[in-house]
């Protein structure tokens, strides 16, 4: 019988394939496909696995001293009972005859059904088998290990990225994602995800919005309700999950699968036509980006720019091995090449609160080490408490400069002595590259107004620097007091909260009348929701995921600015601005 969850809607569409569990705990377990061809060599070592263990339990049970308890050696029979069982066994063959995954894959993707039926077990002694049948698996992972195979001819690649096709597809269920492993699902063959946690402006949620697959997050219970392999329909628009729809619900979520496509290659029409409303305003529209590698996705969506790399992915994932000079010097290099003279805005790195450095997941992260993350040591915080690596970051941007035109964007500044201490730095870093002789460009700096001291407080920011980035997603939590990443607190994370509203606008006009660059790269640049709101506060620059480029450009070619500033008002005073901004800017604006 189907089921129906419901989360939190973080990338539209509809996905409908086969669940892959990805079980946190198990994460550090190689999970690949295999090329068809290697399907029996795959089969093969799993073969050799279960003998190596075989062999194992036979010889402990041999050696068994003679005044051994009896319990001994009937644990170890019922270890090799579960061993030989079929349905560890046979059914782990499945996973990679069917499934193409790896043998480590495949066990563990396995001891994940089983685990389940014993969970449901009446009986106690057999539910207590689950931790058995654990121990035999983790055996077989270490034999595994031993016997990695023939590495080389098979197709290794992270999980998810399968060159060859013809299969069903696969939707990805897991507890939560760290950004940094989202990446790797980047460029991968699921189509579409779910997690049971998690909040729609968490930089999880991002990444799966930059992937432009349909996801949902914070369906709580949904890695423990679908189980491996069953359908599941994900419906990215209003945040439901069915897991093993009935005939007629498939029907029906495929048609509009098919609507939503068609939408999609209409609006990819517009990919050539400049950004300008009905009454002349040319407004620019940027690409928000992760690595270098998505700047072909931004300009193949028409971006006229990068408006902001998210630089602190490279220095993700790498087990605290931070990139150096040299290193992040190249992924700027091939950025701004890559982008063909459009500008690109660097921003430095923004470790902390739910991207902290090393393969730590954020919750341990919460709990562990920072009292609260998101209020710690982050971004240019952490930057300024590492001042060789802050320098050296300033100067790799700098040198790639001399490519193309480049931007470096500050994150969460909010005191004067920030400012000046990052001006000091770069005063420093480009001391340092004219003493030895290294080439740089000219430069724009600018800050990100994140926090609501620095939207309150603008006069240092428009005096300091070039221009500003407002990053509403930080705005909006800091301005609430609510964690975006927590799922808990997400139905109160509300973009048209008054206080929100004024202080965007706030910082729009304010950098305007000082002559200042003024642009949004939050969601909400993204969201069409909210981009007459935007245009009518005299926003003419958007940075968002390439994905949505279309999408905004659409509704900015039916707008007119001269109609929408006169009705600004309104809606900036109104009790409830939505339902205002809905009157006010027509019926389809919100
Ligand atoms: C923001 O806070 O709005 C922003 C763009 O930065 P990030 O989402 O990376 O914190
Ligand atoms: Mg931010």
């Amino acid at each position: 019988m189907s089921i129906q969850l419901f989360g939190m809607a973080v990338s539209r569409g509809v996905a409908i394939g086969r669940a892959v569990l990805v079980a946190s705990s198990r994460v550090d377990v190689a999970h690949y496909f295999v090329t068809p061809e290697r399907i029996e060599t795959e089969v093969e070592r799993l073969r050799h696995a279960r003998d190596a263990v075989a062999g194992e339990l036979e010889t402990l049970k041999h050696e068994l001293p003679d005044d051994a308890p009896a319990e001994l050696s009937a644990l170890l029979d019922v270890h090799l009972m579960l061993l030989h069982d079929e349905a560890l066994t046979g059914a782990t063959k499945h996973w990679v005859r069917e499934r193409h995954y790896n043998a480590e894959w495949a066990l563990s993707a396995q001891l994940e059904v089983l685990a389940r039926q014993f969970d449901e077990m009446e009986d106690e002694y057999l539910r207590e088998r689950k931790a058995d049948l654990e121990q035999v698996v983790e055996r077989m992972l270490s034999a595994l290990a031993r016997d990695p195979g023939d590495v080389g001819a098979v197709a290794v690649s992270p999980i998810g990225v399968r060159d060859f096709g013809g299969e069903d597809p696969l939707v990805l269920v897991a507890n939560d994602i760290a950004p940094a492993d989202m990446l790797q699902f980047k460029r991968s063959v699921f189509t579409g995800f779910i997690t049971d946690v998690g909040g729609r402006t968490s930089h999880t949620a991002i990444v799966a919005r930059s992937m432009d697959i349909p996801a949902v997050v914070g369906a709580r219970e949904a890695s423990r309700l679908i189980r491996p392999d069953d359908w599941v329909v994900i419906d990215g628009d209003f945040g439901v999950v069915i897991v093993d729809p009935s005939p007629i619900m498939l029907e029906e979520y495929r048609f509009r699968q098919r609507q939503s496509e068609l939408e999609r290659a209409r609006l990819d029409r517009l990919r050539h036509t400049p950004a300008v409303t009905l009454d002349g305003q040319v407004v620019e529209l940027l690409a928000n980006i992760e690595q270098p590698q998505d700047a072909a996705a931004a300009l193949q969506a028409g971006a006229v720019g990068v408006g902001l790399f998210r630089s602190e992915f490279l220095f993700l994932n790498r087990g605290g091995d931070l990139p150096g000079e040299d290193e992040q010097f190249e992924a700027y290099r091939a950025a701004v090449q890559a982008m063909q003279g459009l500008p690109v805005t660097i921003r430095t790195v923004d470790i902390g609160a739910d991207k902290p450095l090393e393969r730590m997941s954020a919750q341990e992260l919460r709990h562990e080490h920072v009292l609260n993350p998101a209020l710690g040591l982050r971004a240019i915080r952490w930057s300024l408490s590492e001042p060789g690596m802050f320098r050296q970051q300033l100067r790799a941007i700098l040198r790639a400069s001399a490519f193309g035109k480049l931007r470096i964007l500050i994150p969460m500044v909010a005191h004067l002595v920030e400012v000046r201490a990052v001006l000091d730095a770069l005063t420093r870093a480009r001391q340092q590259l004219d003493a030895a002789g290294r080439a740089y460009g000219a430069v724009e700096v600018g800050a990100m107004i994140e926090v609501p001291a620095a939207a309150l407080n603008l006069g240092p920011f428009l005096q300091h620097f070039d221009f500003v980035s407002i990053g509403t997603n930080d705005l909006i939590q800091y301005t609430l007091a609510i964690d975006r990443a927590d799922d808990a607190v997400s139905h109160l994370f509300d973009p048209w909260h008054p206080a929100v509203l004024g202080l965007i606008a706030g910082v729009i006009e304010r950098a305007l009348a000082a002559g200042k660059g003024v642009s949004v790269c939050g969601e909400m640049a993204g969201d069409p929701a909210f981009t007459e709101l935007l245009l009518a506060a005299g926003l003419r620059s958007f940075s968002m995921h390439p994905a949505q480029i279309a999408a905004i450009k659409q509704r900015i070619l039916r707008a007119d600015t001269r109609r929408l500033a006169l009705a600004l008002p309104r809606v900036l005073q109104a009790e409830d601005p939505k339902a205002a901004a809905a009157a006010v800017f027509g019926a389809g604006a919100v």
